[in-house]
């Protein structure tokens, strides 16, 4: 279903085969010229979704943006690389995904997670792990990069780029002034955290993350569009709710490293996380996944803080708490 948000803002949820996140809201702003921000995964029900959208709204031609690398935002990019479209992406995410689509990346970000004790065991085979392997794009874009305070005009709004990287290293946002609406990705949801995970190019992703959500905090949003569930209304009680939960989670991390070195993933094992599992055997390969990454950007946000030291030991890193 096409549902108008406001003047010349339309949304389509999309539809997320056998993924927890279950759908993604991509957004459409029409006009003389049109822009679609976000595709949903490389599957053909997901263009299904958008071909419905773009009939309903009787559009042949959209330029598109993308708010971040993941694969539920930027998997059908395929299906828009022509002369007439511009797709537009920050430098830092659209190079990561021009390098998603081949191999390398993705021994790059395995190896990465063996650094931080992921054991090859739980890999499992290539495409199980991380669902972004399954339904990645396998072309390359020519993108149009975008970088803070550029200015798209789409639909009668003139929507200023916001830089917010964390959840991903390039991750943006769209913001109109005037109307005081923020297009907001993944960086801010209303009932999931988003997921703070290391990249092969950021060192210290939650940090990245607390000075993005301040940046928001400073701009006048009266409505936020994100990515996945219901509109936000009130952003900034959602920011405070996003610092809290995260100054949560160090704390839990600084406790459970007082005694022994420990890698990331016996961090990610001793954390305790929303999900009906009985125990950390239990947990699917991409929700260990996650949560080692989560367990990482946690860790490493702590050992840049001093509050942890950190060792590396054959190629693997372990932290204990700073007494
Ligand atoms: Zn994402």
């Amino acid at each position: 279903m096409l549902e108008k948000v406001t003047n010349h803002i339309y949304k389509k949820i999309v539809p997320l085969p056998h993924n927890p996140l279950r759908e993604i809201n991509v957004y459409m702003i029409i006009g003389h010229k049109n822009l679609l921000i976000d595709t949903g995964f490389h599957r053909p029900e997901c263009a299904k979704a958008l071909q419905e959208a773009f009939t309903e709204l009787n559009i042949e031609d959209t330029d598109l943006l993308i708010t971040h690398l993941h694969s539920d935002h930027c998997g059908l990019i395929g299906n828009f690389i022509n002369a007439k479209t511009n797709i537009y992406a920050s430098e830092t995410d659209g190079e990561l995904i021009n390098f998603e689509a081949g191999n390398l990346y993705w021994k790059m970000l395995d190896d990465l997670f063996i650094k931080y004790g992921f054991p090859k065991a739980d890999f499992g085979s290539n495409t199980d792990i991380h669902p972004g392997r399954k339904y990645c794009h396998d072309k390359r874009a020519d993108f149009v990069y975008v970088k803070e305070g550029d200015v798209l005009e789409y639909g009668g709004y003139a929507w200023r780029v916001i830089e917010t990287p964390g959840h991903t290293p390039g991750h943006i946002c769209l913001y109109e002034p005037n109307e005081k609406i923020l297009i907001g990705g993944d960086h801010i949801l209303g009932t999931i955290t988003p997921n703070i995970c290391i990249e092969i190019s950021s060192e210290n992703p939650l940090q990245q993350y607390f000075e993005s959500l301040s940046k928001i905090e400073k701009l006048d949003v009266a409505l936020l569009l994100s990515a996945h569930g219901t509109p936000i209304e009130n952003v900034y009680e959602r920011i405070q709710q996003l610092y809290a939960h995260h100054n949560e989670r160090l704390a839990e991390v600084l406790h459970i490293l007082a005694g022994e070195w420990k890698t990331a993933y016996d961090v990610a094992r001793d954390m305790t996380w929303e999900i009906e599992c009985k125990c950390w055997e239990d947990f699917p390969k991409p929700q260990k996944w996650f949560a080692t990454g989560e367990a990482i950007s946690h860790l490493q946000y702590l050992y840049f803080s001093k509050k942890v030291f950190r060792k590396e030991e054959n190629g693997i890193y372990y932290y204990k708490k700073i007494q």
